[in-house]
């Protein structure tokens, strides 16, 4: 299998290694359907979920499509890694059929059986840690189950109804907008300052720990808006986000459907792509969008779909530059700065184990997904922002490896022996500089909109600003679609005018 320069992998014999063997790679990195001077009709940038997805809708409904990514690898944020058999996802991981734009990929490329689940019971430590400061308690699954959604229920139930009517349809833009205005002025430090007199000291630990994983930053920078939108989303149960959103994934992985899509795109004819090109800069004279690419090569559209992530985009120069509220949004970006690790412990016992901690030394959540083949546990670990009190950098790895111990029963944390680290920082990364999206205070009700907004010639897709499942998988399939269908439409509309134009002399209407 071919190695991304994308993540690295410790183990305790080879040490850090850098690059990670994908499915994902595209070689060779370039194809021309057409000649490199030809217009095109449509540039992506991007082949993170929605640049595939615009792409693939773009060339089979015949338009000259070519797509133009930064990395060597398909899949951008969400991408798995092969190692000893075992797919670790780097990034997005676990989707849903209640997420509906992604279902409709996996079911319309036969993935539709392909399913594992992360959290398996029967393993030897089948119980859940709660670390408050230097206390720890192991409990039950039905009790973790309980306090959890307990903890963020009180959380989320800020109007008394639970959302059930403020917000009752979670994909719809236009709901109550005083209260979305008003909630969007709080942060999740805010919000929980209201009910933290109603909670244990271990149930305020379970939820801030919650809450970190959600946004991997301190409370304080994180908006309650996003959170309150996932409640919705999450059917306004209890566990209803965590059943959706953190249980079902692709067992041959994210990476294997990036492939089926790119290659039904490929297929038509119509696609042309260049992979390790990063865009420089992209200038919309009017009829035709001129990009450039940092090793000075050109390429000219019709229109482009730009899909660089919000942290992104004010590295890509634009002319006429974006307009100042684009700009602003794209400056204070989002403010999920997360670090994802892969543990594999030796041995099945931890198939089953769950937990969450505060303070933490770097690290608020560890659970059991899977057993890789040599039949060892396998976790997944989230912790916040390395530049926060509580982040740690991935730069040290026996600082990550001690702070997911910490989270482990402290009877177990001597004899647990650590078989394998994978991870990808992706706050380094240039092309990501985050994980993904969760927005500010007083970012949502200000900038959404100006985000989604075209900018000429220039059509801008990414989770990041989707509506519904706004920085998910989801999302991004959600914007692709949109973003291919305007184009779609934008370029049968200037056909028609020329029509017109040719029949009657002088177009009406323009
Ligand atoms: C660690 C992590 C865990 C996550 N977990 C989940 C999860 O479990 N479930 C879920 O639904 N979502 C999850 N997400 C979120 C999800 O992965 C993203 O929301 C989604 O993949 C974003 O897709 P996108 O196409 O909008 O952006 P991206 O995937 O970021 O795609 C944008 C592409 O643009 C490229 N690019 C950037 N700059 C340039 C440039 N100058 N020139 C050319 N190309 C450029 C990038 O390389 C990238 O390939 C997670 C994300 C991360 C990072």
């Amino acid at each position: 299998m071919v190695y991304s320069t994308d993540g690295f992998t410790w183990t305790p014999s080879a040490g850090r290694r850098e690059g990670l063997p994908t499915i994902g790679v595209v070689v060779p990195p370039t194809h021309s359907a057409q000649p490199q001077d030809d217009i095109q009709d449509v540039i992506v940038i991007g082949a993170g979920y929605a640049g595939l997805v615009a792409s693939r809708d773009l060339a089979t409904q015949g338009k000259k499509t070519l797509l133009l990514e930064a990395r060597d690898r398909l899949g951008g944020r969400t991408w798995h890694a092969t190692i000893n058999g075992f797919n670790y996802e780097m990034g997005g991981t676990w989707i849903h059929w209640h997420m509906p734009h992604i279902y409709r990929e996996v079911s319309l490329y036969g993935l539709h059986n392909d399913w594992v689940v992360t959290q398996n019971p029967g393993g030897k430590e089948d119980y859940f840690t709660a670390t408050t400061g230097s206390e720890q308690r192991n409990m039950s699954h039905d009790e973790e189950v309980d306090i959890c959604g307990r903890v963020f229920r009180a959380f989320c139930n800020i109007d008394g109804d639970d959302l059930r009517h403020s917000w009752k349809y979670a994909f719809r833009t236009d709901q109550s907008p005083e209260l979305m205005a008003e909630w969007d002025k709080l942060s999740c430090k805010d919000r929980l300052d209201q009910i933290r007199d109603q909670l244990s000291a271990e149930e305020l630990s379970v939820l801030e720990a919650q809450l970190v994983q959600m946004g991997g930053n301190s409370l304080d920078k994180m908006g309650l808006l996003d959170t309150l939108r996932w409640w919705s989303l999450g059917s306004h149960t209890p566990t209803g986000l965590n059943d959706i959103a953190l249980h079902t994934r692709l067992r041959s992985g994210n990476s294997e459907l990036h492939r089926r899509i790119f290659e039904h795109a490929l297929s038509t004819g119509n696609l042309s792509y260049s992979f390790k090109t990063p865009v420089q800069r992209i200038e919309d004279a009017g009829n035709v969008v001129t990009v450039t690419t940092r090793d000075g090569q050109t390429w000219k559209a019709r229109s482009v779909i730009c899909t660089v992530p919000l942290n992104v985009l004010s590295s890509v120069e634009f002319s006429p530059p974006l307009p100042a509220d684009k700009l602003e949004a794209a400056q204070q970006g989002s403010v999920n700065k997360c670090n994802k690790v892969h543990m594999d412990i030796n041995g099945p016992d931890y198939l089953s184990w769950g937990s969450l901690g505060i303070p933490g030394k770097g690290m608020v959540s560890a659970f059991g997904d899977r057993l890789t083949p040599a039949d060892n546990s396998h976790l997944v670990c989230f912790g916040p922002d390395p530049k926060t009190p509580l982040g740690i950098s991935l730069d040290d790895v026996q600082a990550v490896k001690s702070a997911i111990i910490h989270l482990l029963p402290k009877e177990k944390q001597n004899e647990v022996i650590v078989n394998r680290i994978v991870s990808h920082d992706w706050n380094n990364d240039e092309f990501s500089k985050g994980t993904w999206c969760y927005l500010p205070p007083n970012f949502t009700t200000k900038y959404l909109s100006a985000l989604q907004r075209p900018h000429g010639n220039i059509l801008f897709a990414s989770a990041d600003w989707s509506d519904g499942w706004r920085g998910w998988i989801d999302g991004a399939v959600q914007i692709g679609m949109q973003a291919a269908r305007q184009v779609m439409l934008r370029q049968q509309k200037v056909v028609d005018v020329k029509k017109k134009v040719l029949t009657n002399g002088i177009p009406n209407g323009i």
